[in-house]
C-alpha cells in the first residue's frame, strides 16, 4: 500500500469561490489568477473548476503553455510581462496579453516584428513600489506605447500593498485615478482582498476595476485572516491535504516527544502519528497544538514536525487508532472543516505559502 498521504482539489469549490468573486465585482470580468502552478494546486487540475473565468493571469511562459494545451482560447494575461525580447515571439504565437511595467519592455515591443499587435496592460508603481511605471512617468509610457504599431490596445493597471489591512486602497486609487483620468483603456486594479473588502458589499464605495484578479480568493483562503474568515466571506477550501494515522503510542507523565524532545507529556495521554512531514509541504515551524482533525475531530499536533511524519494527540478521541483519517487543511469527514489559514497561522505565515508549498510527492486527485 502506498503511503496514505493525498491531497484532492475541489472543483466544485473552486467554481464556487469564482461565483462569489463575480458576486463581490458583478460589473467586471475575472482573472482567474493560476500563476505559481495554480498556487500548488496544479493548473490542469484547476482548469475545470476555473474555466469559467474571463481569462487566466500567471507569470512563466511555461503555464501559458499549458493552458493553451488545455484548449484555453480565451485571454492569458502575463502579469510580470516579458522578461527578456524573445519572450514576444511566445506572445504572439500564443496570443498572450502582457505586462509592461519598464521602458526596456517597450523598447523590445518596438524592435519586434510581428503581424498581430498586442494588447498590454500598462503597470503604474502607484506605492507598493515592486513593479511599475512611477505616477509622473506613466503618460509618457503610455504615450510611447500607444505610438508603437506594435501594440493594439493598452489597458490600465495597478497593485495594491494593503488592500488586506488597515491603510486600505484609498491612497493608491487616488494616485491612479488622478494620472489615469482622460486616458482611454479598460482598468484592473484589484486583487482578491480588494475585491472582497472594497468590492460590492464591502465598506465604502465599490472599487472600479474592468478587470478583477482574483487569486487567493478562488482556492478558499481569506486574504485577510484572522480579521476575517472564509465562513466570512463564503469561501470554501479547494484543497484538501489528508493523512492517516500509522501508530500509535501510550506516554506516561514526563515521556517527551519527537526531535529536540520540544514536547513533554504532564499526564497520562495517547498520541498518534501521522504519515505526513515537512517533506509533503506541512510547515516544520509550527508549534504543539497546531489544529488537525482526526476522524474530523478538531485535535492537536505535538512536538516537532519531522520529514515524514508528525504527531497528534488522541486523548480526546479514545476510538481513534491506527488507519483513523486525519485531516491536515480542507475538508474532514462528516462536513468537517480545517481552513489552511488556521495552520498557517500556527506557523506565522499566511495560507498562501502552504498551498503554494505542497510537495511533488503527495498523490493528487481532482474531485467535488
Ligand atoms: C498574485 C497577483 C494577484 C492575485 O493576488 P491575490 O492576493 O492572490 O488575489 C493579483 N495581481 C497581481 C499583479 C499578482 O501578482
Amino acid at each position: 500500500m502506498p503511503r496514505p498521504i493525498q491531497a484532492l482539489i475541489h472543483t466544485a469549490a473552486l467554481a464556487h469561490n469564482l461565483a462569489r468573486a463575480r458576486e463581490a465585482a458583478p460589473d467586471a470580468r475575472v482573472w482567474a489568477v493560476v500563476k505559481a502552478n495554480a498556487y500548488g494546486h496544479g493548473i490542469e487540475r484547476v482548469f475545470d473548476g476555473l474555466r469559467g473565468a474571463d481569462g487566466f493571469a500567471l507569470l512563466d511562459l511555461s503555464e501559458a503553455q499549458r493552458l493553451r494545451a488545455l484548449d484555453w482560447r480565451g485571454p492569458i494575461l502575463l502579469l510580470e510581462g516579458c522578461f527578456e525580447p524573445r519572450d514576444l515571439e511566445l506572445c504572439s504565437r500564443l496570443n498572450l496579453w502582457h505586462a509592461v511595467h519598464q521602458n526596456e519592455q517597450i523598447d523590445w515591443l518596438a524592435a519586434h516584428k510581428t503581424h498581430q499587435p498586442h494588447r498590454v496592460f500598462l503597470k503604474m508603481n502607484s506605492g507598493m513600489n515592486r513593479l511599475g511605471f512611477r505616477p509622473e512617468a506613466y503618460r509618457t509610457a503610455w504615450a510611447r506605447l500607444n505610438a508603437l504599431p506594435q501594440v493594439d490596445e493598452i489597458s490600465l493597471m495597478t497593485h495594491f500593498s494593503d488592500a488586506d489591512g488597515p491603510r486600505g486602497v484609498a491612497h493608491q486609487v487616488a494616485v491612479f485615478d488622478e494620472v489615469t483620468r482622460d486616458l482611454p483603456g479598460e482598468r484592473s486594479l484589484s486583487n482578491s482582498a480588494a475585491v472582497l473588502r472594497h468590492g460590492a458589499g464591502g465598506s465604502g464605495p465599490a472599487l472600479r476595476s474592468d478587470w478583477v484578479r482574483a487569486g487567493i480568493l478562488a482556492y478558499g483562503s481569506a486574504p485577510d485572516f484572522p480579521e476575517h474568515d472564509i465562513a466570512h466571506w463564503g469561501l470554501r477550501p479547494a484543497m484538501t491535504l489528508r493523512s492517516r494515522i500509522i501508530a500509535t503510542q501510550s506516554l506516561l507523565a514526563g515521556d517527551t516527544v519527537g526531535y529536540g524532545s520540544s514536547f513533554t507529556a504532564t499526564t497520562p495521554m495517547r498520541i498518534g502519528i501521522v504519515a505526513c512531514g515537512y517533506a509533503d509541504g506541512y510547515p516544520r515551524h509550527c508549534g504543539s497544538g497546531t489544529p488537525v482533525l482526526v476522524d474530523g475531530v478538531r485535535s492537536g499536533t505535538v512536538g516537532r514536525v519531522s520529514m515524514d511524519m508528525l504527531v497528534v494527540d488522541l486523548t480526546p478521541l479514545p476510538q481513534a487508532g491506527v488507519g483513523s483519517e486525519v485531516t491536515l487543511w480542507g475538508h474532514g469527514p462528516g462536513g468537517s472543516l480545517l481552513a489552511i489559514d488556521e495552520v498557517a497561522r500556527a506557523a506565522a505565515t499566511i495560507g498562501y505559502e502552504l498551498m503554494c508549498a505542497l510537495a511533488q510527492r503527495v498523490p493528487t486527485d481532482v474531485g467535488d
